[in-house]
C-alpha cells in the first residue's frame, strides 16, 4: 500500500519528459516517457522494456489481468517486428 502511495506522489513529478508510472502489464515502477503521441503512452519497464500502449487499450483495458496484458504485448511485439517498440491496441485484448 506504501508502494502505491509513493507511486502517486511520483507521478505528479515531471523530470525532463520522464514521469514515473506503473507498468500496465506487471504493475511494476516503471517509466512513463513522454514523446508527444497523441494517442497512446510509452512505458519504460525493467521488465517488459519500451513499449507504447493506446489511450483506448489504457482506459479500457485497465483492469485486465497481467496474463491478459502479457498476450496483448506478444501479439504487437509480433506486428511490431524485430527492433521496433511494440504498440498494444485494444483489439490486442
Ligand atoms: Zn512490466
Amino acid at each position: 500500500m506504501l508502494a502505491i502511495q509513493r507511486n502517486i506522489a511520483l507521478a505528479k513529478h515531471h523530470h525532463g519528459g520522464v514521469a514515473m508510472a506503473t507498468c500496465p502489464i506487471c504493475k511494476s515502477e516503471a517509466q512513463e516517457i513522454e514523446l508527444g503521441f497523441l494517442d497512446g503512452k510509452t512505458f519504460r519497464c525493467p521488465k517488459h522494456d519500451d513499449f507504447d500502449v493506446s489511450d483506448t487499450a489504457l482506459t479500457t483495458r485497465l483492469s485486465a489481468s497481467s496474463e491478459e496484458w502479457e498476450a496483448a504485448l506478444k501479439k504487437a511485439t509480433s506486428r511490431a517486428g524485430a527492433g521496433k517498440r511494440p504498440k498494444i491496441l485494444d483489439l490486442d485484448f
